[in-house]
């Protein structure tokens, strides 16, 4: 596997600061993106953009009008139309080296399993966590890493899951919590922020193997204008990454 010359000037300003074989390795890689919303609109541009082989997009919603304010894949245009398949089209138009699969559904066990096992790194782009821990599980037994995001107005965090070596999110979240108020306030750029940095971590997990975020989660508040990181354990008896060494 090669690059061609168009692909050389393409992706010019990230190959003057990674090279040619970290290049390719984004070439060969294959992610799955669960989400096409808010945190999935920049990450799936993100990585299509540098370059990532295959993306694989899974979402089972239809554009809305107050989907417009935080979802920028989408324009007035697309209203009513499924959210996965416009995007697709979008990331086509964005970088046609990439190829892109979208599937129109909501993620169960069974789709979770069949779509990690394909793939080399798993983002979290959803807004709930009964599907996230179907995710979760499905990346551990596969051993494939997951990088997780979630926001919530001004709020957001994100860790990355590498099976076996740190937390899963069932360790931290053994049961999905009460549920909340819904649609959860989001003020627009908070996804935005969180986004561009789970696609980042998917980016050095390719290239290098590791994140800056095994072990220890990333807090943003965007109101006050803070990062700051918590350090997290795995839980021994936790039931799902317990027997993984
Ligand atoms: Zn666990």
């Amino acid at each position: 596997m090669s690059l061609s010359d168009s692909e050389r000037e393409r992706y010019d300003r990230q190959l003057r600061v990674w090279g040619e074989e970290a290049q390719l390795k984004l070439k060969k890689a294959r992610a799955l993106i669960v989400g096409v919303g808010g945190l999935g609109s920049p990450v799936a541009a993100y990585l299509a953009a540098v370059g990532v082989g295959k993306l694989v997009l899974v979402d089972d919603g239809v554009l809305e009008l107050s989907n417009l304010n935080r979802q920028v894949l989408y324009t007035t245009d697309d209203l009513g139309k499924p959210k996965v398949y416009v995007a697709a089209e979008r990331l086509r138009k964005l970088n046609p080296n990439v190829e892109i699969e979208a599937i129109k559904a909501r993620l169960d066990e069974e789709l979770a399993y069949r779509l990690v096992k394909d793939v080399d790194v798993v983002v979290d782009a959803l807004d709930n966590w009964e599907t996230r821990l179907i995710l979760n599980k499905a990346c551990v037994e596969n051993r494939k890493p997951l990088v997780h995001a979630g926001i919530e107005g001004w709020y957001g965090q994100l860790m990355t899951v590498i099976p076996g070596k740190t937390p899963c999110l069932n360790c931290i979240m053994p049961a999905p919590p009460p549920p909340r108020e819904t649609p959860l306030p989001v003020v627009p750029t908070t996804p935005g922020v969180l986004g561009v940095l789970e696609a980042n971590e998917v980016i050095k997990l390719i290239i290098e193997g590791r994140s800056s975020f095994e072990g220890r989660m990333l807090v943003y508040d965007g109101l006050r204008g803070e990062f700051s990181t918590i350090e997290l354990k795995r839980n021994p008896n936790c039931p799902v990454c317990s027997k993984l060494g």
